[in-house]
């Protein structure tokens, strides 16, 4: 298939970042799918948030028309080879090279080279992620160094050119709520708020004003704390 310039795929878990990154995609391409993987993670209740997301954004939005495919990788393999307190039952702390054991080693390295692969075979030359480095974990496979880097890597052993976006890159997470805000409205953020899933422990029985979570763990607090400034902003 030959590939467009108006064509992305977004990586989304159904998180707020994708979710906003997905608004942000259909808002500037014409065709835009999506991918998510199935790798293992504890908080596995995000991909059934997914399609409730998808649903939400085509009733919602006359923007949302290009949306099209949804694709859903089995990457259980990388559940069964890390050993990280996402993908295992353990607590959730820092490690002792400064890392949180939350990270789970090549996860976005193989997601984007997967998404690419699956690109290629869609005629696809945009790859849109919600990585970024502003307030993050210091994951460093979100690190905008190593995305170009990778996307040359990818373009060069697919021999095909292929872009890797990122528009939340330098964003902090009051200023993705403000972007989500900015590109759908009220309408948009009551869907990231009810809809999307941030919490590691993946729990959503508990609500509070910024969505469901335990509201304890790194992901509840950073997207809690982003809230509560955007807020007051
Ligand atoms: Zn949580």
């Amino acid at each position: 298939m030959p590939q467009t310039a108006s064509k992305a795929l977004v990586l989304f878990s159904g998180g707020q970042d994708s979710t906003v990154c997905l608004a942000w995609a259909l808002q500037r391409f014409h065709s835009v799918e999506t991918i998510g993987f199935d790798y293992g993670q504890r908080h596995r209740v995000e991909l059934d948030c997914r399609p409730r997301i998808l649903a939400q954004m085509r009733r919602n939005f006359g923007w949302s028309g290009g949306l099209g495919e949804d694709h859903l990788i089995d990457m259980q393999v990388l559940g069964e080879i890390s050993d990280t307190s996402l993908t295992q039952d353990m607590v959730i702390e820092m490690a002792d090279n400064g890392l949180p054991n939350s990270f789970v080693p090549g996860r976005n390295l193989l997601f984007l080279t997967l998404a690419a692969a699956v690109a290629y075979r869609r005629g696809i030359g945009s790859l849109i992620g919600g990585m970024c480095e502003t307030d993050y974990s210091g994951y460093p496979d979100c690190r905008n160094d190593t995305i170009q880097m990778l996307a040359n890597a990818v373009s060069l052993g697919m021999d095909r050119k292929f872009e890797f976006l990122t528009p939340l890159m330098w964003l902090d997470k009051a200023a993705t709520w403000a972007l989500g805000q900015e590109l759908g409205g009220a309408a948009f953020t009551e869907i990231v708020r009810e809809h999307s899933h941030s919490c590691y422990m993946g729990d959503r029985d508990q609500r509070f004003d910024w969505g469901y979570g335990c509201g304890e763990c790194p992901a509840c607090q950073l997207r809690a704390k982003g809230y509560a400034a955007w807020q007051t902003l």
